[in-house]
């Protein structure tokens, strides 16, 4: 099945979307956000580096009448490569900043070494009793074309933070940790638009991963979550899909869906002490291909590891090997 990427349009309010076609079947595009200020275009997300993507860029801003030579910062919401993958190329293209949030310019380091990753993933599904053979077949990719090392950004920004749009407008930054600690929402002030990057997006949950140097991501996400319901988010420019008429009632369904699987683990680790591994095998449809596959595992390691510091479970550990029990 071919899927369409949208055309470009503008969204009223100064505010323009440019879906920008990525190299794999999903997310198919990420919708990039231009955002006239009084010196210029800001730019939110940027996609993959690759040429396809380049051109829909340059397309985008040609049919909506902009140009891109105007573009003075590059605002980019996480460390995902379907957001930033393009980032350095457009940083010296056009001689824009590059603005992340704080915790992004340790994080690179992380994004930038594929082999480290792979390594810290090994160890994990060690742990926590992925099949060996799973292990390599998840692991054995090469890190591609499209998604090259990124420098670090040159200008950061933490919660609370505000980009000068100029005429008194300004976006205010959100931090929201979760499907990546370094995730970043902004609120644009003059009309209260929230632009979610992957925070909060349609139809689907963006997936919470385990890392090794984070502690309860999934609580950190579900803090998150929360926070938009605070703030009581209307309406919401996600990165992918259409627009969210309702922002906070999403996060509200979002929070429901983590709820649901939350508890649907309590009651596979109650009925039989098990380990991660075999949580996700119960957990996700089968057949899924390797990368959805880690993809799970991680996830369901940051609902486990949720439910055990939550006090909801427990885990034990022999030889080398996690299992959790009620
Ligand atoms: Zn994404």
């Amino acid at each position: 099945m071919k899927t369409t990427v949208p055309p470009p349009r503008s969204l009223g309010d100064g505010i323009h979307m440019i879906p920008v076609p990525l190299p794999f079947r999903a997310p198919p595009w990420v919708n990039t956000y231009v955002v006239e200020t009084g010196e210029g275009l800001l730019l939110i997300d940027c996609g993959t580096d690759w040429a396809t993507g380049r051109e829909a860029l340059t397309n985008g801003f040609v049919e909506l009448g902009l140009s891109e030579d105007n573009v003075h910062t590059l605002l980019v919401s996480h460390l995902h490569p379907d957001h930033v993958g393009m980032a350095s190329r457009l940083m010296s293209e056009w001689g824009c900043r590059f603005v992340m949030h704080q915790r992004a310019s340790k994080l690179v380091d992380y994004y930038n070494d594929t082999q480290g990753y792979y390594e810290r993933f090994r160890q994990l599904a060690a742990t926590h009793g992925m099949p060996d053979s799973v292990t390599a077949e998840t692991t054995s990719y090469e890190r591609p074309d499209y998604i090259p090392t990124i420098d670090r950004p040159d200008h950061t920004v933490t919660d609370g933070d505000l980009i000068d749009l100029g005429g008194g407008r300004s976006l205010e930054i959100v931090h929201t940790p979760g499907h990546e600690p370094a995730h970043i929402c902004a609120r644009d002030t003059l009309t209260g638009i929230l632009f979610s990057g992957d925070h909060v997006l349609p139809r689907i949950s963006p997936v919470v991963m385990y890392e090794t140097y984070l502690e309860d991501p999934l609580g950190d996400y579900l803090d998150s979550l929360q926070r938009l319901i605070a703030m009581e988010i209307d309406l919401t420019y996600p990165a992918h899909g259409s627009i969210i008429a309702q922002g906070d009632e999403r996060a509200r369904q979002i929070v429901l869906h983590h709820d649901r699987r939350l508890l649907d683990m309590v009651e596979l680790v109650t009925a039989d002490e098990t380990t991660a591994w075999a949580v996700t095998l119960k957990s996700f449809r089968p057949n899924l291909d390797p990368i959805s596959t880690r993809m799970a595992f991680l996830e369901t390691i940051s609902h486990l590891e949720h439910l055990r510091l939550t006090g909801r479970i427990r885990d034990e550990n022999h030889d080398g090997q996690t299992s959790y029990l009620a």
